[in-house]
């Protein structure tokens, strides 16, 4: 499943081609993807101009001059490629393998920029979802969705209120969308072994009694924003390599500290530790038994 920071990184991607730009055209090859697409999805697209393309957690968000949105969800095997003169990139790669089989282009965008984008997924478990903007902030998929990571708002005071008298572990705790948005196994695995805390630690420990953030809460934080940051930075490095060679450069997998990297030497400086696998609510956990308490 993708996460935060290759949603972040398609949006970069998808940005230039769709800003500003009008549908010109639009092909739904097929009914539905992880559910119908909405109805009448082409003659509400048509015409319109996307005037933003933003992202909330793991959803891509192109506002309308309709006044709709354009909600998408990459699911499971979800990609955009965006064909061009120069060439066609797909952005977000990252270690989520992508299919080129031009059998599971689903919907394609004509836009007026002149490129041509086109959603392929071949387990169609993506979303392609119009939504009044007004009524969006109370949309199922939307209203229970936690804070920003990289937002401003988002802070240690915030995520110790949190996980105030949470029993369950840190990774579980992490891994809830309603504690912070977008994070997956990937990356709480990450920012752990940075905070140099143990994904098995119960996730109260990182705050007070009364709920106030405590150390452990300040440098989790600082780990999950930097992990985030660095993820975008590859990501964004290996679109512009997609340009010049094929794609294969830069990708965030190279930097994995914890992540797939079961019997390896744990790289924090000083640490003799070896990383381990365990699993925690039916999902691999990769963590230093050594440096991470
Ligand atoms: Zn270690």
């Amino acid at each position: 499943m993708p996460e935060l920071p290759e949603v972040e990184t398609v949006r970069r991607g998808l940005q230039p081609a769709m800003e500003g730009a009008r549908f010109v055209r639009v092909e739904a090859r097929r009914p539905d993807l992880r559910r119908p697409l909405p109805k009448d999805f082409v003659k509400r697209l048509e015409g319109q101009t996307v005037t933003g393309l933003g992202r909330r957690a793991k959803y891509l968000l192109a506002d309308l001059s309709s006044g709709e949105v354009l909600l998408m969800h990459l699911g499971m095997s979800g990609s955009f490629r965006v064909a061009k003169e120069d060439g066609e990139q797909t952005p977000g790669e990252f270690h989520h393998p992508r299919s080129d089989d031009r059998a599971h282009d689903h919907v394609i965008f004509h836009m007026s920029s002149g490129v041509r984008i086109a959603f392929n997924d071949p387990r169609r478990f993506g979303l392609m979802l119009l939504v009044p903007r007004a009524d969006l902030a109370d949309h199922p998929l939307m209203r229970e969705v936690g804070p920003e990571p990289l937002g401003n708002a988002f802070g240690a005071a915030l995520l110790a209120a949190a996980c105030r008298g949470k029993k369950t572990s840190l990774k579980a705790a992490l891994s809830d969308q309603k504690v912070v948005a977008g994070l997956g196994n990937i990356y709480v695995c990450e920012a752990l072994h940075r905070a140099r805390l143990s994904p098995k630690r119960t996730a109260s420990t990182i705050a007070t009694r009364a709920g106030e953030p405590n150390e452990r809460a300040e440098h989790l934080v600082d780990a999950i924003k930097a992990v985030l940051a660095d993820a975008i930075k590859a990501g964004g490095s290996s679109l512009r390599d997609h340009r010049q060679t094929d794609g294969e450069l830069g990708y965030f997998q190279h930097h994995f500290r914890v992540y797939d990297r079961e019997g390896q030497p744990c790289v924090t400086p000083g640490c003799k530790g070896t990383v381990k696998r365990i699993v925690q609510g039916g999902r691999s956990t990769f963590f230093c038994p050594v440096c991470q308490k």
